[in-house]
């Protein structure tokens, strides 16, 4: 059809830039439309409440290997990353409808092993399923998941409120999904060279536990309430910290100095990655599917934040003309590169 406009591979846009590339330039034409494309989850409303809305898709192959993701593990964690992206917007979490695309390599039982996963998570983070859609599907099994909440419009944050002299914080520890995830697919090679061989995955429950049942970040989220406590921007961090730090920084036109030696990585988190020869820094940065929340605050509330074991000061923002850096503990600065998970690509490297 559109011959005479040639023709765009996908991995020459890569993830960001094919979603750019579709909805660039579009106006909303709803007042209703607060916020759409760009941020974790879309904002709805004209009131002083306000509805969030987001979505995720999972597929085999792709974002999960079936042979070693448990199936309650499954669904439980396609539940969690999406309400991890209503968090990010300081809201709270209500309704979900669930969509499954499945073949007949799957049993009923199966799927409600799937179920009881994503049921579970319904029960911890206190939401509702309520619809969904059912089709059969003739490669493998795809989840995708909508999430709706809610935010009082005073408490709304978005990726785009970050201003120079602000804080950046991370919450939790980096790296160790990344980690459990390079144990699993270890132990799946070994299996696959010698099926006698059991895997061994150790003592390694954290990151483990990190990488297969992952949590949400809503203890962050009421602790800003309790404490009233307004981030200037927030995003969650599915790709790598350093993936999302650009995003914030793109989104608030601004600039940031991130320092290495203060990122949080677990030692169970440290010590896999120097099995593996890699360097935890790297890990850190942009191994993804932490889910943890990052955001910025503007100085003046800073006691709010020290010396909680949950949150660290990462770095600062910094003018966009001063760039975006990565300062390590000899004081030199590498401009900050995003290398994480780009489905894409990692399907082009699977072949
Ligand atoms: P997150 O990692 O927070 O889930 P994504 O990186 O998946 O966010 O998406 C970034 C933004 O692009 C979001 O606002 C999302 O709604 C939007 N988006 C992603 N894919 C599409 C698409 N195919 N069409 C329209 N918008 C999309
Ligand atoms: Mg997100």
């Amino acid at each position: 059809m559109n011959e005479e406009k040639g023709r765009t591979e996908l991995e020459d846009l890569g993830e960001f830039g094919l979603i750019k590339r579709l909805t660039d330039g579009r106006k909303n034409v709803n007042e209703s439309s607060v916020l759409g494309v760009g941020d974790d989850a879309a904002v709805i409303g004209t009131g002083k409440k306000l509805s969030l809305l987001t979505t995720d898709l999972l597929v085999e192959g792709v974002h999960f290997d079936m042979s070693y993701v448990p199936l309650k593990h499954l669904g439980y964690k396609a539940l969690v990353v999406n309400l991890s992206d209503i968090y990010a917007m300081n809201g709270t979490p209500e309704q979900i409808t669930v969509s499954i695309a499945v073949s007949n390599r799957f049993s009923v039982e199966a799927l409600e092993e799937i179920y009881s996963g994503i049921y579970l998570a319904c029960e911890k983070y206190k939401v509702d399923l309520v619809g969904g859609d059912t089709s059969s599907s003739t490669s493998g099994l795809m989840i995708s998941i909508s999430a709706l909440g809610t935010v009082d419009k005073k408490d709304l944050v978005r990726r785009s409120g970050a201003k120079e002299h602000d804080l950046l914080v991370v919450s939790g520890d980096l790296g160790a999904a990344y980690m459990g995830l390079q144990l699993l697919e270890r132990e799946k090679a070994v299996f696959l060279e010698d099926q006698n061989i059991q895997p061994d995955l150790g003592s390694n429950d954290y990151i483990l536990e990190r990488q297969l049942k992952p949590e949400a970040r809503k203890d962050i989220i009421e602790r800003f309430k309790a404490q009233e406590l307004l981030p200037t921007s927030m995003i969650d961090i599915s790709d790598g910290l350093a993936s999302e730090v650009i995003h914030l920084c793109k989104s608030s036109n601004v600039g940031c100095h991130v320092y290495d030696e203060k990122l949080p990585i677990d030692p169970s988190t440290y010590q896999m990655a120097v099995d593996f020869n890699m360097d935890p820094t790297t890990c850190a940065l942009n191994g993804g599917e932490d889910y943890e929340l990052l955001f910025t605050i503007d100085q003046k509330d800073i006691d709010k934040v020290k010396g909680d074991p949950n949150l660290t000061i990462i770095g600062h923002i910094t003018n966009k003309e001063k760039g975006m850096y990565l300062i390590d503990k000899h004081d030199g600065a590498h401009t900050l590169t995003a290398q994480g998970w780009d489905q894409f690509l990692k399907k082009e490297l699977q072949g």
